[in-house]
């Protein structure tokens, strides 16, 4: 655990008592200040109370003596509207700030030189991170990952000079971390995501643009400059001449910059770009958007100073994220995807991207707008196997363009995309769960979903005889 430095002898509220906000007491009571902490869920102050925290119901709240409100990232500060305990310290003149403001102010008073690694982005920011946090370990360095993805940062372990912290930073983490200063900071792309939390899309970027603001010379910032908004980050964080930026891109070369061209992954540092290495051999990095990822990740284990040949070697061996076309068996040339986490059309296009002979089973509860986007990537279906209360509506969708069968639940769809995939004599084929759906119709999350789709799978080619790769 880190301890929160800073506010000893000192009151510091917490607002928000989920796994980072206990996280947050127990950081900043480790680091010696008295915490009230309060949250609207009786169950959620229950937990602290037994937990032994100090739980002060907010309306008793000293607000005069009061150092700093320490705000969950899932508690709105601005939009829609600001959340009681945010207008209340407002009102008060006391200062707002998040875990990550902790863990920075603790990072930098160790004088340990300990570095970070920030990630963000709209989409893309967990398989980074773990990435960049496998890359490190593999380089043989001692990489702690946490943030948005795995642990809270405060619970990640005490920094030393080795310590290299990669963190996943949400921009609701951003907003609330003024000294945020990454040695690497990487931005992957920003689309229109949680609009309803940040207003317009200008101040979600503007947000996300911040994660740049404290860096210095000797820095890097990793940019994406394959969306208007990233470029124009991009752009304006170059034009400060501080921090080393490296564009990133795929699909389009870039001076001074990273890209991939067909899967090909180049490095121009400034003279003449050299080939790094080759994405498309990489099996846990499959599909464009990965190659988005990979690109960072590269950018980022170069400005730690790991030779191309080391970072490519990590890639290799990456196992991937559960649930994120994560390959969960393989064989007779079939190779079997776990990809429960795309719960909408746009994630599901990515997987249906990365692969051509896919035997494709979707549906769940369905989202607004179904898989009429998806019609582009149809001919890489050999035929769908429909599931959930999604079934009807896509059916109308594929009528007539893609083979389907109505399997109702997924162990049936599983059982028979598996009979028609080992049949198939394309040279690699692929039973994918892409549901392009919710999955609270039939499960609790999208990890039961998927953790179902592993375990059936495996039971499945059991019963057809020998053991998965
Ligand atoms: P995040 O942590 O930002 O939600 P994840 O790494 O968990 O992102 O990936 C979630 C989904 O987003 C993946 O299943 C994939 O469909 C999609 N995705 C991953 N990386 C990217 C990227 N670079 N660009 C666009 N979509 C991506």
């Amino acid at each position: 655990m880190i301890a929160a430095t800073g506010f000893a002898k000192r009151k510091v509220a917490v607002f928000g008592l989920g796994t980072s906000g206990l996280a947050t007491v127990r950081a900043l009571e480790a680091g010696g200040a008295t915490v009230l902490a309060w949250d609207d869920a009786d169950a959620k102050r229950a937990e602290a109370a037994v937990a032994g925290f100090n739980v002060v119901d907010m309306r008793d709240w000293p607000w005069a003596e009061i150092a700093a409100l320490a705000l969950s990232p899932g508690v709105p500060l601005t939009h829609p509207e600001p959340h009681p305990a945010a207008l209340a310290a407002q009102t008060a003149g006391v200062k707002i700030i998040g875990d990550i403001e902790l863990f920075q102010r603790a990072v930098t008073a160790s004088g340990t030189g300990a570095k970070i690694v920030a990630i963000t982005g709209t989409n893309g920011k967990s398989t980074t991170t773990a990435l960049i946090g496998h890359m490190i370990r593999r380089c043989g360095g001692e990489a702690q990952v946490g943030g948005n993805i795995g642990k809270a940062v405060l619970e990640l372990e005490a920094p030393t000079p080795a310590t290299v912290y990669v963190i996943e930073v949400s921009s609701y983490q951003i907003d609330l971390a003024p000294s945020l200063a990454p040695q690497v900071a990487v931005l992957l792309n920003i689309t229109p995501d949680h609009i309803d939390r940040h207003g317009t899309l200008e101040h979600y970027a503007a947000v996300k643009a911040r994660l740049f603001e404290n860096q210095t010379e000797g820095d890097t910032a990793i940019i994406s400059v394959d969306d208007a908004l990233s470029q124009d980050i991009c752009t304006r964080v170059g034009a400060r001449r501080l921090a080393k930026v490296v564009p990133i891109s795929v699909g389009k070369t870039v001076g001074r910059g990273v890209y991939a061209i067909d899967g090909t992954l180049y490095d121009n540092a400034g003279t003449q770009a050299v080939k790094a290495g080759d994405l498309k051999e990489m099996r846990t990095l499959a599909g464009a958007h990965n190659w988005q990822n990979a690109a960072a990740a590269y950018a980022a284990g170069r400005a730690l100073g790991y030779t191309r040949e080391k970072i490519f070697a990590a890639f290799e061996s990456f196992p991937g994220l559960a649930h994120r076309m994560e390959i969960v068996a393989e064989r007779d040339g079939v190779r079997f995807v776990n990809d429960s986490k795309a719960t909408n059309a746009d994630a599901a296009s990515k997987a249906l991207g990365a692969y051509r002979t896919i035997f494709w089973i979707a549906g769940g509860k369905a989202k607004e707008g179904g898989i009429e986007s998806l019609e582009r990537l149809f001919p890489h279906v050999v035929r769908a196997y429909l599931i959930g209360d999604a079934a009807a509506n896509f059916a109308r969708t594929l009528d007539g363009k893609v083979d389907y069968l109505q399997c109702g639940t997924l162990p049936r769809a599983i059982e028979a995309a598996t009979r028609d995939a080992m049949a198939n004599e394309a040279e690699m084929r692929v039973v994918m769960l892409s549901p392009a759906c919710a999955s609270f119709d039939q499960f609790r999350n999208f990890e039961e979903r998927g953790d179902l789709f592993r375990r059936e799978v495996q039971r499945v080619l059991a019963e057809t005889g020998g053991a998965a790769a």
